[in-house]
């Protein structure tokens, strides 16, 4: 029984997540399965984790395969998938480097770190502050909570780590202003997920990118929502026509298993030399067969193209629907990272959509975010659209929230 296991948990696990009361025992494709047999199209996916869906068979057989290898070994050690996955983003990027870790949050600690230490290496020592965008989310580590320009993340835990300045996000005289001689790095997420799926002006990181090259300041993408095709192509700076000199990936590179990833032009990833940064379990064989399965999958079978003909059809759906009900201020996103802003808190809505079977997520309290996996059907996104359709108007009552 689901309240069986939600007392058990909430006696031994830290209550820092707000849980819906349901315990997951299953998955297949777009579909998840409780305890107590109930079905839910995932709108979620891990919050842009499982792009392939869950329980995908070519991700397991990769994933067992190798487990029946090799599991581990240090990286004062060689081993295979990981040169394997390290070229595969090579190629599939604009960087020459990689240096692996865990999550988003340790992609970005190595981030922050790499281009400090190129300044260092110059003899720019007061060159070490980073430049950030309001309503950005990069981690929940010390640095990371520090370079985050949402103020509820960082309440409860100062001193934060010093040396970062925000700016509002597609304000490019304000980022002017700000990059300074002091500056090592601007860092940017081209579409801000946790910050209410909004959508970097590609006209902005095209000056963003512009301004650092004149200032010699490097610019970090956080790509760990973005990337690994969520937007429709394999990473969102492809859309805008810009490149990064360093960017981070996590969330589905390991489609569901752990892994983060820092990626850099040679010229920034030469600061990184042996014994300057480190992680015992990053790039684990396991983890980088099963990544590298997930980007050979995304490249092999249209993935991208389907991501990109169904997020519009999707959004189209979305912008039907508020035409329809005044609650719903915009629609907006790219590819399958999508966002619906309310007038109202939206947490009503996730509610009554999870008990007619569709987990979808809200972020900064009245926007919805829809993440499926990137092999969503039109059929259960109509069958979405239908629910929020019979949803929204109770919103509408007067006095609700
Ligand atoms: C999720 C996320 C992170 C943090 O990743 P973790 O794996 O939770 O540490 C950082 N940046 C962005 C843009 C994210 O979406």
């Amino acid at each position: 029984m689901n309240t069986d296991y939600i007392k058990r948990a909430n006696q031994v696990i830290a209550s820092t997540y707000k849980r819906f009361p349901v315990v997951f025992e299953r998955g297949r494709g777009c579909t998840l399965w409780d305890t107590e047999g109930g079905e839910y199209t995932d709108f979620v996916a891990g919050i842009a984790v499982c792009n392939l869906g869950h329980a995908s068979p070519e991700i397991v057989r990769a994933l067992s395969r190798q487990a029946d290898t090799l599991f581990h070994v240090s990286n004062l050690f060689y081993s295979i998938p990981q040169i394997e996955l390290a070229e595969k983003l090579i190629e599939k990027s604009f960087a020459d480097k990689v240096f692996f870790c865990n999550s988003g949050a340790e992609a970005n600690e190595a981030a922050i770190k790499l281009a400090r230490k190129n300044f260092f290496d110059r003899g720019e020592y007061d060159r070490w502050r980073i430049v950030a965008m309001d309503q950005s989310f990069h981690g929940r580590t010390f640095a990371t909570l520090s370079a985050t320009g949402q103020k509820k993340v960082r309440e409860g835990f100062e001193p934060i780590l010093e040396g970062f300045d925000f700016v509002p996000f597609n304000d490019i005289e304000k980022l002017e202003a700000a990059v300074t001689d002091k500056t090592c790095a601007v860092i940017v997420e081209p579409v801000q997920g946790e910050g209410g799926v909004r959508c970097g002006d590609a006209n902005f990181l095209k000056q963003v990118r512009k301004l650092c090259t004149e200032k010699g300041v490097m610019l970090i993408f956080d790509e760990i929502q973005t990337g690994i095709g969520r937007t429709g192509k394999l990473f969102a700076y492809e859309h805008f026509g810009v490149e990064p000199d360093i960017m981070t990936l996590a969330k589905a590179l390991g489609n569901g298993l752990p892994i983060g990833a820092m990626l850099a032009k040679d010229e920034a990833a030469l600061a990184f030399t042996p014994g300057t940064h480190a992680s015992t379990f990053g790039g684990t064989p396991v983890i980088t067969a099963a990544a590298l399965e997930v980007l050979k999958l995304i490249e092999g079978e249209n993935i991208l193209e389907y991501c990109n003909r169904t997020g519009r059809y999707f959004k189209d759906r979305l912008l039907e629907l508020k035409e329809k009900h005044p609650v719903i201020e915009e629609v907006r996103g790219i590819g399958l990272m999508l966002g619906m802003k309310l007038s109202k808190n939206g947490a009503p809505v996730v509610d009554a959509c999870m008990e007619r079977g569709f987990l979808i997520n809200c972020t900064q309290e009245n926007v919805l975010r829809f993440v499926p996996p990137l092999v969503i059907s039109a059929e259960e996104i109509d069958n979405l659209i239908q629910c929020l359709d019979t949803v929204l108007p109770m919103l509408e009552k007067e006095g609700y929230c």
